[in-house]
């Protein structure tokens, strides 16, 4: 598969080019050229499909030729190692759980899916890539350790100091060996703008070969059209107009949704979640496209203020507005209203939700309102128990803490401080 630069102004490049330069050279987000359903006879199949031979159908024309099917297997097969199971709340709200993986965040599938990639593709270099990296909270965890003792990869983590939680923290800072954490005295956008001028600057891309782990990176985004699939194996005979209600920061996720949808999986509609970083809601209700500072909220996952994702969506979508709002609904709602979506969770179902999982709750919710002949699945991004202070106080009850957790909870921090660019720039070219 060849990718193009949603710029149009740099050169194409093959899936490994494409992974080990993050962003294109004309600072565009990689997409692909063609997109090719998989057909009816796989989707009639699809009860006889393991979850291994799922994704190896989904992905394998975005990454073939680069990676040969057998190394393809054995990266998927390592990659998906847990469960992704569905819990029906009612006849028409389900969850998706997305957080038995090693940090329990969403993010642990597309992390270790692109560190088996880039690993494959460097295993023979003298030259060391480092793998720069902003991070709202998840991130950063999940890919610490996906690329923790990758041989040849060097991780740079930039996170904003004092907003994300202390789990999410330990998460990424106590790991050591190639994995490096900066703690940047601002916020998430900081952070990501200091990693897209990075990308940028000539006198460190002719000094070293950088890549970004986020959502940008083809690598990292391409993997999470798994969940999909394997939630509509597990519902469509049940169920048949299935929506989605993802919790929403990059636009990631969802946009992965978007691939999967292109490939042929029938998903009736999508609905983007938000917490009070509403730019993708103002943009469906006004058709103008505002970025504007994050604001933090108790989501803070979703803290983004210029989704880099969006743009990818609308290429999707033919960069038509209509068709968009056919296939896409946005909702933002509040701090307050998420703590009350906890609570009503907890009451109704016996289920404890995460801050983000609440807000997908809130959206399915919403679209149901108007469409009460579907079936939403929300998409549960994260464990609770990562937000402890918040569960804690919302639902006034103690969580168990898991193993993974307890594991990092008592090691030691390690970070290095940073205040602005110039700062991140001599931190990478010593
Ligand atoms: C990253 C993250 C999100 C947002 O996902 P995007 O792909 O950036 O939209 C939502 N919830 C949690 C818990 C996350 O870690």
């Amino acid at each position: 598969m060849q990718y193009y630069s949603l710029n149009k102004k740099a050169p194409d490049a093959s899936f490994r080019d494409a992974v080990n330069k993050g962003l294109a050279p004309d600072k565009g987000l990689y997409f692909p050229e063609r997109i090719s359903p998989l057909g009816d006879i796989f989707f009639k199949n699809i009860d006889n499909l393991s979850y291994n031979e799922i994704a190896f159908e989904a992905i394998k024309q975005f990454v073939k030729p680069d990676i040969l099917e057998a190394v393809l297997k054995t990266i998927i097969a390592e990659t998906l190692s847990f469960d992704f199971p569905i819990i029906e709340l009612n006849k028409s709200i389900s969850v998706l759980e997305l957080f038995h993986g090693p940090t329990m965040a969403f993010k642990d599938v597309g992390a270790r899916f692109m560190a088996r990639c880039l690993g494959y593709f460097n295993k023979d270099n003298d030259e060391e890539v480092t793998v720069l990296v902003a991070t709202s909270g998840d991130t950063g965890g999940a890919v610490a350790n996906g690329f923790l003792g990758v041989k040849g990869v060097n991780v740079v983590i930039l996170y904003p100091s004092g907003k994300v939680s202390d789990i999410q923290e330990k998460q990424l800072t106590t790991l050591g060996q190639n994995i490096t954490a900066l703690e940047v005295n601002g916020t998430f956008d900081d952070c990501q703008d200091m990693v897209k001028t990075a990308f940028l600057d000539a006198e460190l891309t002719n000094r070293m070969q950088l890549t970004s782990a986020n959502s940008i990176n083809i690598a990292r985004w391409l993997p999470q059209m798994f969940y999909f699939f394997f939630a509509y194996k597990q519902l469509h005979n049940k169920h048949k107009k299935i929506v989605f209600s993802i919790p929403s920061g990059n636009f990631g996720n969802i946009c992965a949704g978007m691939m999967a949808q292109q490939l042929g999986l029938p998903i009736h509609h999508f609905v983007a979640s938000n917490n009070k970083n509403d730019v993708v809601t103002e943009y469906l209700k006004t058709q103008l496209y505002k970025p504007k500072p994050s604001v933090q909220t108790i989501s803070n996952a979703m803290d983004v203020g210029n989704p880099s994702n969006f743009v990818r969506i609308k290429e999707i979508y033919k960069n038509n507005f209509k068709t968009l709002k056919d296939h896409l609904s946005s909702y933002s709602f509040t701090d307050a209203e998420t703590k009350e979506a906890m609570q009503e969770i907890y009451e109704d179902y016996n289920y404890v939700a995460d801050p983000h999982g609440a807000v997908g709750y809130l959206g399915a919710k919403a679209y149901l309102k108007e469409h009460p002949d579907t079936h939403c699945v929300f998409l549960e991004t994260a464990h609770p128990t990562k937000f402890l202070d918040v569960v804690e106080k919302v639902l006034q009850q103690k969580q168990e803490l898991l193993a993974q957790i307890k594991a990092v909870m008592d090691k030691k921090k390690v970070s290095i401080k940073i205040e602005n660019y110039e700062q991140l720039k001599t931190y990478l070219l010593k």
